[in-house]
């Protein structure tokens, strides 16, 4: 079978793998659609801090997939062939403090399907194994195509889990990238009773009006804080920071009312240069998520995709075949990532 194969930075390759067989506790799936997401750029291009150092070469990349089951591996049987599934593509140890506590998804043997730290090959090829506790079945009312918005969408959903509440809350969001809009559409269904979006793209402005943003702006020419002066008098409940721009947060901290919260759901490669002065006076708080709690996440995330409140269509910008991952796809988001929210690769049915 042919399967998008990484090699090194600038180097992934589309070529003939032998088909995988599910081992014990092992799901195989075929593969129905795998999503292109912003950490597979920063793979592609080679990062000196972030995930390239971190792939496994020789491995097949993708970790935002869904499929149908096709096979099982002993003790692996409870789940019906031809089920239609998505996978939450973390691997996690069990046994360490992290496991033990249920937070999976801070595991000290933390590893992604797509190659991230051990060689467990991911969506981008026609059938894929999978441990058994990855898999979640799609419910009734959402195809399988969508279903490949699960996983960046979960972690949208546990960004917005982190925050205290979200019921009336008034928010702000900066970046409307495929996570923000995500956010956005998540903190309205929690109840947010207004949400100003910031983004320096236009496209992606007008993306944000469309999921339901009571304004947007560019940050690059107003000051959030003065849109959230006008709306609420004393600022916002909530800001999520989906940027890792120093600018953006500082004006987050800014445009927060006292004791509000950050919630930080940004790939920093360097250190954050954060007005401190300005978040110690307002005794604000700042919180961190990192990627999902898939018990948890994804089966909020799977209920909001089939029940609408995550406008799946709408946030699918195109459906590209396997063979022109790298010429269309990477090289397209690389270049233009505004135009997009996601690109889905359409690997089988
Ligand atoms: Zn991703
Ligand atoms: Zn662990």
């Amino acid at each position: 079978m042919k399967a998008a194969v990484y090699h090194g930075p600038r180097d992934i390759r589309i070529e003939e793998i032998a088909q995988p067989e599910p081992g014990p506790g092992q799901v195989l799936i075929e593969v129905s659609r795998n999503g292109i997401c912003g950490s597979d750029l920063h793979t592609y291009v080679g990062s000196s801090t972030g995930g390239a150092s971190m792939h496994v070469p020789g491995v097949v990349l993708g970790h935002e997939f869904s499929g149908t089951v096709r096979g099982l591996g002993a003790g692996a049987d409870d789940l019906p062939l031809g089920t239609a599934v998505v996978v939450a593509p973390i691997e996690y140890c069990g046994s360490c403090w992290a496991c033990r506590h249920g937070w999976p998804h801070m595991c000290r043997r933390l590893a992604l399907y797509g190659g991230y730290r051990l060689p467990l090959h991911g969506g981008l090829a026609p059938f894929v194994c999978v441990s058994r506790r990855s898999v979640f079945a799609v419910p009734a009312g959402l195809g399988v195509a969508q279903a490949a918005l699960t996983e960046p969408l979960a972690v949208a959903v546990h960004a917005v889990r982190r925050a205290p509440t979200t019921m009336g809350a008034t928010v702000l969001i900066l970046g409307a990238g495929p996570i923000g809009l995500g956010v956005l559409q998540a903190v309205r269904s929690g109840g947010a009773s207004a949400v100003i979006v910031t983004d320096p793209s236009g496209a992606r402005r007008t993306a944000a009006a469309g999921f339901g943003a009571t304004v947007v702006l560019d940050p690059t020419v107003d000051e959030p804080q003065v849109a959230v002066r006008d709306l609420t008098g004393h600022g916002v409940d909530l800001v999520l920071d989906t940027t890792a721009v120093h600018s953006a947060i500082n004006q987050g901290v800014a445009a927060l009312r006292p004791r509000g919260t950050l919630v930080s759901r940004a790939g920093w490669q360097e250190p954050a240069r954060i007005d401190m002065g300005r978040a110690m006076v307002k005794e604000i708080d700042i919180r961190f998520s990192m990627t999902y709690e898939p018990e948890v996440d994804f089966p909020v995330t799977l209920a909001m995709l089939a029940s609408g409140a995550f406008a799946a269509d709408a946030m699918i910008s195109d459906h590209i075949p396997l063979e022109r991952l790298v010429n269309v796809g990477l090289e397209e988001l690389l270049h233009h990532a505004d135009r997009h929210i996601k690109i889905l690769v359409h690997v089988g049915q």
